[in-house]
């Protein structure tokens, strides 16, 4: 199958008002194009660098998603045209992108990672530390950034119920948050769970934004 095939095939499954983010990352620009030609406008890259290099060369209606790990030394490199910031998994962070921001004069569209799969490695916040951070108000001095909504990750693994209990939960905790603290926020309005595993699971708990890769361009060989 072509990559216009897979993205037609996703998108029709996909419902109204649950966008998808093509995970392009390690795939060259050429594959890039070819779903861009197909009509798909929304990309996330994992890597500074790379989604650096590919914004440079590609068309600029290509809103661009950090989906990675995103370290304070390279923030400066992506507040320029990055569209949405998946990843941001502490306080710091999301100060430090207020304040590059700032410095280009742009409001940048952040959600909140948290870690819900059962493995160690995954980075994010606990539904503790979330709620703590958003208690303690900080945040809301921050001219410069958005919180539009959480992201989070499932564990790894054929289990389907542990996914499903996995996103349900992140869901509540949405619903939740949204209540507690952006009740008059439209912009706190994304869940981006759901890759090209899980992810009618994660459309049936409530993602909004669904971050798909191997399913549109084929394997990696990397992560
Ligand atoms: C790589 C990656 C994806 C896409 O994974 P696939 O299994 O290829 O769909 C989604 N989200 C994040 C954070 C990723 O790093």
């Amino acid at each position: 199958m072509s990559i216009a095939e897979n993205l037609k095939r996703i998108w029709a499954e996909l419902p109204e008002g649950v966008k998808l983010v093509a995970v392009s990352k390690f795939h060259p620009n050429e594959a890039i194009e070819e779903a861009y030609n197909a009509g798909q406008r929304i990309f996330g890259e994992n890597k500074v660098q790379e989604m650096t290099a590919k914004y440079e060369s590609l068309p600029k209606d290509i809103e661009w998603h950090f989906i990675g790990h995103l370290q304070t030394n390279k923030i400066k490199y992506i507040v320029p045209y990055v569209s949405l910031i998946h990843g941001i998994d502490s306080y710091r962070l999301l100060a430090e992108v207020n304040k590059y921001a700032a410095k280009v004069d742009r409001k940048i569209k952040c959600l909140l990672q948290i870690h819900i799969a059962q493995e160690e490695t995954k980075f994010g916040f606990s539904y503790d530390e979330c709620q703590e951070m958003l208690k303690a108000g900080e945040w809301k001095n921050l001219q410069n950034i958005e919180i539009c909504g959480l992201m989070g990750m499932g564990s790894n693994t054929d289990d389907e119920n542990l996914i499903k209990k996995e996103f349900s939960e992140i869901h509540n905790f949405f619903l939740k948050t949204k209540k507690d603290f952006f009740a008059d926020a439209d912009s706190f309005k994304e869940l981006s769970i759901g890759m090209s595993d899980d992810f009618e699971i994660a459309v049936a708990e409530g993602s909004t934004l669904v971050r798909i890769g191997s399913m549109i361009f084929g394997h990696r060989n990397y992560n």
